[in-house]
């Protein structure tokens, strides 16, 4: 290990649709804040990011614009990602010259050009060494797998903009699907759903307010009532009405049977003796959706098989980084050994 590379900070980043984290190697987790920039219309001059956009986000002027670089699981913005990414590394606190290596994690539908994009931003924002790492093993060893053993294990990792499920083996994907119904169409389902039944008008916020907190997927022992204040569709005025959790699950039912269908059809392309390990080992839900009320007794009633929730299944992805850069050589070995992502 030369001197340098004690004097470098390495970093860890889960670059998500909905949250970006950054890992700082021996400091852990400093950055944790929503995907998005705020900047000025003319000019482009950075305004705000993370949590502090997010407030702008639906509110602001017509000289402000605020955007998530990422939002349909692709990267929508690439010259805003690269924005974004350079400001939470400011955010962190990491002299750029002191850069060492950066690991980010991207959604593993992502495109080669998409994931060029990635690697550049991450050398401009000064990296002397990029590695991309796909999200779902990431995540795996994250959770804590041992992902260099020959036993299959499938990770469905419910974000923002997409669902991603993976069978991992060996070290590497084996199976994978990605689909573009996560947690923000859930979002959306949610404000169709009051447009429809009540006439009312939810700002985005209030629907990911409601599927948090009421939201779930099978009917709760106690059933939730809370109060949702909107816009009237038809005299134009602010209105509250009081919804209970079964409506929000009536509302969620499209977006959370599309991902569960997937999991079945991804189950039923998974060769034979991955799936029996899967049998013994269950699947494990990973990012924010995951912490959706029920929704791994769903999928374990539908496709039989037992279902766990990652422990703080918002942060495994980074956790994942954190002890990838921690034991690195190790991790080379098995995650970058046939070729770089
Ligand atoms: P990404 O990796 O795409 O950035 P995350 O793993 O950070 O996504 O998850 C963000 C998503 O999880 C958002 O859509 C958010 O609304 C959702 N989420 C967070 N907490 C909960 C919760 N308690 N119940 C349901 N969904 C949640
Ligand atoms: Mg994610």
């Amino acid at each position: 290990m030369s001197f340098l590379s004690f004097l470098s900070n390495d970093i860890g980043i889960d670059l998500g649709t909905a949250n970006t984290l950054i890992y700082v190697k021996n400091r852990g987790i400093i950055v944790n804040e929503p995907s998005i920039i705020a900047l000025e219309e003319n000019g482009g001059k950075v305004l705000a990011v993370g949590k502090e956009a997010r407030e702008m986000y639906g509110r602001t002027h017509q000289d402000i614009i605020t955007i998530r670089p990422l939002k349909d699981g692709v990267i929508a913005d690439f010259e805003a990602t690269e924005i974004m990414m350079r400001e939470f590394i400011k955010k962190a606190k990491v002299n750029r010259i002191s850069i060492g290596k950066i690991v980010v994690c991207v959604p593993s539908g992502i495109t080669e050009v998409e994931k060029r994009a990635v690697r550049d931003s991450a050398e401009r924002a000064g990296a002397r060494e990029v590695y991309l790492v796909a999200e779902a093993m990431a995540s795996a060893v994250g959770i804590g797998l041992d992902i260099e053993k020959p036993v299959g294990n499938m990770i469905v990792d419910v974000g923002g903009g997409t669902c991603e499920i993976a069978i991992i083996s060996l070290g590497g994907i084996v199976l994978h699907t990605s689909i573009r119904i996560a947690g923000d169409e859930m979002n959306e389902a949610i404000v169709q759903y009051f447009k429809k039944n009540y006439n009312l008008l939810v700002g985005e916020k209030t629907a990911e307010m409601l599927k948090c907190e009421i939201g779930s997927v099978m009917p709760l022992e106690q059933e939730i009532t809370t109060q949702v204040k909107g816009r009237d569709l038809i005299d134009g005025i602010p209105k509250t009405v009081e919804v209970n959790s079964a409506e929000i699950r009536e509302a969620l039912m499209d977006p959370v049977n599309t991902i569960v269908e997937s999991v079945r059809l991804t189950l039923e392309r998974t060769p034979p003796e991955l799936a029996s390990d899967i049998l013994d080992h269950g699947i494990i839900l990973t990012g924010g959706g995951g912490l959706l009320r029920k929704l791994d007794e769903l999928i374990q009633k539908e496709t039989q098989l037992p279902v766990n929730v990652a422990e703080d299944p918002l942060t495994a992805v980074v956790r994942g980084t954190g002890k990838i850069l921690t034991d690195f050589n190790r991790y080379l070995r098995v995650l970058f050994r046939s070729k770089r992502v």
